[in-house]
């Protein structure tokens, strides 16, 4: 048998090894940096990671190499990597044993035995089939508390008369000299190496160990997961954190296993130190959104990720690829890119209805959004992508994952955040000087696609809607003259 466990730098929890004092391998190659660009946090939360895990370890071997061949001079066995030109890197291997995946909560296996056949795949029924299979929030064959879903108790609007939400913030990260030694590598590269980043460099908000990641999911549950729920969609310009956990960075870099992130939130509900509606709303993140786009990744042929159903074909502009938020008068959308500078994170909402909203209202092509994504954010991994932008965000596979595009304009920013108010746009306008972008973003992206939206009984109303403006070839002038300009 195998005893070396050779771990990639997203399988460093004690999930990923059979035994704790297990010898484990990490390979540290600057090749990966010069292929392709990171943000510059990310690179520092990717490094420091592994060497902390080296410098936590028994009998671990860091190697640093170029690549990862030259570092792999011995048997060792692997976990199942997370992207396919990793796996096909393994399997081209001699001397290496690959297992099964790990870091998820359901198995491939069941995953496929659940999909085949189905016409369409949808979170929903895959979310009650993983808990049933799993027994996660269940008593007996029912959901707790009766209902599967608890999204008309989440969703709320921002309160309102503050500027942030009333919880604490988590436990600040402090950093050591394994974060100094980094940082000091990390500017050598950039500056004598030409090493490429995107994004500014700035204080580690994120974990790198495991104390750290469980501390920082003791906290979310014990002070945080309770205004998870009714504020999971809502924005205020002063507080990006809201009442997220923060987690997702430290769980793709495997130092949390997802069982014991879902578990630790029903242990909550189960003593009463958190409310239902809350629990289900966080579980059905982490066992249904994070599963279900880790077995679609898999699950969808490889030519899913360039699928471009809205035949989108503008590349992105300068000022949003250098993520040049001063360049941007659009509140929203100028305070959410200055987020992704400076913190490679910013909540699911902007994500979704602020950034990729902006891109497929303007036709931006979706490999090139999604290679963006996966570039600019300290928790992008290639898996997370395929459903999240190329599905999800970007509506690119004509709905074989969502019902209908996440097309939104300013009305929908408006109520959800706090950042109108003090915008140069207005919401309500869709012409002028002052036409919100996102509004006459949404009624110029409907009529483009009015035809391939037809059929889709979710776009009968906002279609509807289109037809009865009487300005719109003014609008679509206006949106044409727009070009790729920052708004
Ligand atoms: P919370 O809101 O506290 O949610 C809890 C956890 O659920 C997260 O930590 C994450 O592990 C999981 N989760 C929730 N939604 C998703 C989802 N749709 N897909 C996968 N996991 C999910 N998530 C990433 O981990 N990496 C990415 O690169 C990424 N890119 C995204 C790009 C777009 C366009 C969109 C719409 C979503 C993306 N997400 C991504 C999903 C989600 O936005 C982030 O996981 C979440 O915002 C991370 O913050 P958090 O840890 O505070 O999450
Ligand atoms: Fe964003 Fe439009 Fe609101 Fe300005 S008016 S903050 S551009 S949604």
């Amino acid at each position: 048998r195998v005893e070396r466990r050779w771990l990639f730098a997203d399988q460093l929890g004690p999930h990923f090894l059979d035994a704790p004092d297990q010898p484990v391998l990490l390979v540290e190659s600057k090749g990966v940096f010069r292929r392709r660009v990171f943000h510059r946090q990310k690179a520092h939360l990717v490094l420091s990671a592994l060497r902390h895990r080296e410098a936590e370890g028994d009998d671990v071997r860091l190697v640093r190499a170029e690549t990862y061949a030259e570092a792999l001079t011995e048997p060792v066995s692997v976990c199942h990597p997370t992207s396919r030109a990793a796996r096909a890197f393994v399997q081209r291997l001699d001397g290496v044993e690959m297992l099964p995946p790990r870091g998820f909560v359901t198995a491939p296996p069941d995953f496929v035995a659940w999909a085949d056949g189905k016409k369409q795949l949808r979170l929903e029924d895959f979310y009650r089939f993983a808990r049933r299979q799993h027994e996660v929030l269940m008593d007996g064959d029912e959901p707790a508390g009766g209902q599967w879903n608890y999204d008309a108790d989440n969703r709320e609007p921002p309160p309102r008369g503050t500027s942030t939400l009333d919880v604490p913030p988590p436990p600040e990260i402090r950093e050591d000299a394994i974060d100094d030694e980094v940082r000091a590598d990390l500017d050598r590269w950039q500056h004598d190496e030409g090493i490429e980043f995107v994004g500014n460099d700035g204080p580690r908000l994120f974990p790198v160990t495991r104390t750290e990641a469980l501390a920082r999911l003791r906290h979310f549950v014990e002070h945080r997961l309770a205004a998870f729920g009714p504020y999971e969609d809502a924005m205020l310009a002063n507080d990006p954190l809201m009442a997220h956990s923060l987690l997702s960075a430290a769980i793709n870099l495997g130092l949390l296993d997802p069982r014991e992130v879902v578990e630790r939130a029903e242990r909550a509900y189960r003593s009463g130190a958190a409310p239902l509606a809350g629990v289900e709303g966080f579980t059905r993140q982490i066992l249904g959104w994070r599963d279900f786009v880790w077995h679609l990744y898999w699950y969808f042929e490889p030519r899913y990720r360039t699928a471009n159903a809205l035949d989108a074909r503008r590349e992105l502009p300068k000022w949003f690829a250098s993520l040049d938020a001063d360049a941007v008068e659009a509140r929203c959308l100028s305070d959410v890119l200055a987020g992704v500078r400076d913190r490679g994170w910013v909540h699911h909402i902007p994500r979704l209805m602020v950034l990729g909203n902006y891109a497929m209202q303007r036709g931006w092509r979706p490999g090139a959004v999604s290679d963006w994504f996966h570039r600019c954010f300290v928790d992008g991994y290639e898996w997370v992508m395929t459903a999240n932008v190329i599905g999800m965000s970007q509506f690119a596979d004509g709905g074989r994952m969502s019902t209908k595009p996440y097309a939104a304009g300013g009305a929908y920013i408006n109520r959800m955040s706090d950042y109108c108010g003090g915008c140069r746009y207005d919401p309500k306008h869709r012409t002028g000087d002052d036409a919100c972008p996102y509004t006459a973003g949404y009624w110029s992206f409907l009529a483009r696609h009015e035809e391939a939206l037809e059929g889709n009984h979710r776009m009968r109303q906002p279609l509807r809607g289109l037809r009865r403006l009487d300005d719109l070839d003014a609008l679509v002038e206006q949106e044409r003259a727009r070009g790729s300009r920052a708004p």
